[in-house]
């Protein structure tokens, strides 16, 4: 079916045929223990479009068990055979790029276009970590001619794969891939306003050759499934992305087991815009950075840190182009799509109504709006909060939503504290034509990743993750391995 038959069986019947329903076990759809159901909401139109399984302790017992009992054969498959199911997870993934996005968009609100390039990157993802399967080498090392002495890279076992709302099929690519190709098996569990992409890539997966129980999938709540997977004594490891709250209790109910954890949790990253810097380039930087996904996006570029000498010209640069942001359900590909919830919209829109109450000016947007067409779903206008001081919450606490916060400053020194100044440290933007400063900056800037005059720049390869309350660990990359491998060294006396 193409992309345009999937849109007009949307919009005529409410749902799509054939969505995903039970939980992802042991190589099959499988229902829920205690069949039990719950619904997932398209964002664009404030209303349920489908129901999925509302999983449980026993579910997740089911399925680590299935993953356990599969750990053995998967990590002692040749490494190029396990590389070569995630080719054709790939080349499946691209062969069904088009019911995907779609899926994607529905659920999470994004527009299709955002979604299609989800789709790509979650292929791509495959295609890196299948290349990267049968190049897990170990050293050796020099403790006399008597010895042999060598290490190598064993996978971790079961591996656990928390996913937020906000990218729901690239997070679990950029989890699940690497775990695959390191030899681990997978128990993931989606976002409940999101469950859907996971569960066909569970079900893609399965049917490029992955053996039964090698990936599984559980949905339903942070309560009732997320919790009893993280604590799960045969869960080996932990990749949760999500907010900060829920990684400190995750990193706790994972230590009685000493789990490992990788915790991507959330940012406030900056864009700092120097005096010198191409505008241009920058106000491009700083749209894509704020308003993809409609700012719902850890690493969403949410404070503008700008040199006074350009502030006024910038600020009234990126008012004209974000007040001609047209939002709207996101299978119209509009240019912003929805929030993922009503209660999130609640959050995003309290933020910006405590900010014009305390004085704050609005130099774009600030309301709540609609989708244009229908009148109906969750959406927030593009907005600026202008000249902020660095205390104030909007620059403090993360949004999640599409607002830009506007922070003025004096040169470098300020730039680089303003940058600093706020207890998350996941990524950073760097806009100047100057590459002593522009190399100092990062130097300075205490995050995970910085971009340098390109907000995003980069892909798979390069490794990701934050400083700070933004987490530990590293995801991307071939970095993103070591979290899903151990080294077992071993060393023998080979003469008498
Ligand atoms: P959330 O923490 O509420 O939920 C994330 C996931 O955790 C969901 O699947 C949820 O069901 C699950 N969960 C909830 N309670 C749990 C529990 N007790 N035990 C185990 N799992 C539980 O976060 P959210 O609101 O869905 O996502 C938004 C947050 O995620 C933002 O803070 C954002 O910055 C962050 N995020 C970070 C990254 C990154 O890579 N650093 C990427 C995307 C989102």
């Amino acid at each position: 079916m193409t992309t345009d038959a999937l849109i007009a069986e949307y919009f005529a019947s409410g749902t799509l045929q054939g969505l995903p329903q039970d939980h992802f076990i042991d190589g099959a759809f499988t229902r829920a223990v205690a069949n039990r159901k719950m619904d997932t909401f398209d964002p664009g139109a404030a209303r349920a479009f489908h129901s999925f399984a509302a999983g449980d302790a026993n579910d997740i017992d089911h399925a680590v068990a299935a993953a356990k009992r599969a750990q053995r054969a998967w990590g002692r498959m040749k490494p190029s055979a396990r590389g070569a199911i995630l080719q054709r997870t790939a080349q499946l993934i691209r062969a069904e790029a088009g019911r995907l996005a779609v899926v994607e968009s529905l659920d999470s609100g994004k527009t299709l276009t955002e979604a299609e390039g989800d789709v790509a990157g979650a292929a791509r993802c495959f295609d890196y970590y299948a290349g990267a399967a049968d190049k897990l080498q170990g050293d050796s090392f020099p403790i006399g001619a008597d010895y042999v002495a060598f290490s190598s890279q064993e996978p971790v076992g079961v591996t656990a794969h928390i996913i937020p709302w906000n990218y729901p099929l690239s997070t679990a690519a950029r989890g699940i891939a690497p775990a695959l190709a390191a030899g681990c098996t997978v128990v993931a569990k989606p976002a409940e306003q999101t469950p859907l992409t996971a569960l066909m890539l569970a079900d893609i997966l399965y049917r490029a050759g992955l053996p039964a129980g090698v990936c599984n999938v559980v949905t339903g709540t942070g309560i009732e499934v997320g919790s009893p997977l993280v604590a799960h004594p045969d869960v080996r490891h932990v990749t949760f992305t999500g907010s900060v709250r829920t990684g400190i209790g995750v990193m706790q109910a994972a230590a009685p087991n000493v789990t490992s954890v990788v915790l991507e949790l959330g940012g406030k990253s900056p864009v700092v815009v120097m005096a010198d810097a191409n505008l241009e380039a920058a106000i491009e930087g700083i749209l894509g950075a704020i308003y993809e996904n409609a700012g719902q996006i850890c690493s969403a570029g949410s404070r503008l840190v700008v040199e006074r000498a350009v502030h006024q010209e910038l600020v009234d640069r990126l008012a004209t182009r974000a007040s001609a942001l047209k939002p709207g359900h996101g299978l119209r590909r509009p240019d912003v799509g929805a929030l993922n919830s009503a209660a999130h919209l609640e959050k995003v829109a309290g933020y910006v109504e405590a900010a014009k109450a305390r004085g704050i000016a609005i130099a774009a947007g600030g309301a709540r709006t609609v989708d244009p067409q229908s009148g109906q779903g969750w959406f927030f206008q593009p907005t600026i909060l202008d000249k902020v001081t660095p205390e104030d919450p909007v620059i403090q606490e993360e949004i999640f939503g599409p607002v830009l916060s506007v922070q003025v400053v004096d040169g470098e020194e300020e730039a680089v504290a303003a940058a600093n100044g706020t207890s998350f440290g996941l990524v950073a933007g760097i806009y100047t034509r100057d590459f002593a400063t522009a190399h100092r900056m990062a130097r300075d800037i205490d995050a995970g990743q910085v971009y340098i005059n390109e907000y995003f720049a980069g892909g798979i390869e390069v490794p990701f993750g934050g400083n700070k309350l933004s987490g530990f660990g590293r995801e991307k990359g071939l970095e993103a391995l070591r979290s899903y491998t151990r080294v077992k060294s071993v060393a023998a006396k080979i003469s008498e």
